[in-house]
């Protein structure tokens, strides 16, 4: 675990920066793959956390949620668009457009006791819709020091090569991809100085690199 400023930490899941989950003050964000739970729970030892949020509802997201509620006694939140999926431990509702291998992915479905909104406060950060990659995905901002945690809204690695750098989200596990841009323009025009991702190392001076990601699309 690895703060990257004040009260709040990075979680690195896998190598490479394969998968991250944060923590945001008392608030763990996202817990990975359904085996990577262990793991944060392995690097949350010791630090009180009261809740667990996600940033939208896919395996690689919401894979651990379960246990890390159910193994801290904490209770889950996820932007409301995606809590069915959540609570289903499916990401694709039927007759939705949805990858059909993406589809076919379960995960343990997990409770959900509070529906996310844009405004709504978490861990000291605010929550941003920022919907594409799922309906309901959400970013979470904080503006007095300009962190962001964007989940998959950007990706800083290919998942093919895991070559770092930004990425657009696959389109083949994106439900929405012209939405998902528009989040992305949304996200950039903050200007972050910290930009947290699911999938790739955290970027510092990210605003300029933000930036001339959207406008090169
Ligand atoms: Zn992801």
């Amino acid at each position: 675990m690895h703060e990257l400023a004040p009260d709040v930490w990075h979680l690195p899941l896998a190598p490479r920066f394969g998968v991250n989950a944060y923590a945001v003050g008392d608030v763990v964000v996202d817990a990975g793959l359904k085996g990577s739970a262990k793991k944060v729970l392995g690097q949350l030892h010791g630090r009180h956390i009261a809740a667990h949020a996600l940033t939208h509802a896919h395996p690689d997201h919401a894979g651990g949620s379960r246990q890390v509620c159910d193994t801290l006694g904490v209770p889950c939140w996820a932007g409301v668009a995606d809590v069915p999926a959540a609570r289903a431990g499916l990401s694709s509702p039927p007759n939705s457009f949805m990858d059909p291998v993406q589809a076919r992915i379960r995960w343990p479905g997990v409770e959900v006791a509070r529906e996310l909104r844009e405004g709504d406060e978490v861990g000291g950060f605010t929550v941003l819709d920022a919907p594409g990659h799922t309906p309901g995905h959400i970013a979470f901002w904080r503006a007095h020091d300009r962190v962001l945690i964007c989940g998959d809204v950007f990706l800083n690695m290919s998942l093919v090569t895991t070559r770092f750098g930004l990425h657009e989200p696959p389109a083949f596990v994106t439900a929405d991809p012209t939405r998902n841009r528009e989040s992305m323009r949304r996200l950039a025009e903050l200007e972050p100085a910290i930009a947290g991702f699911g999938h790739g190392p955290v970027l510092t001076d990210a605003a300029p690199k933000l930036r001339a990601f959207v406008d090169g699309l």
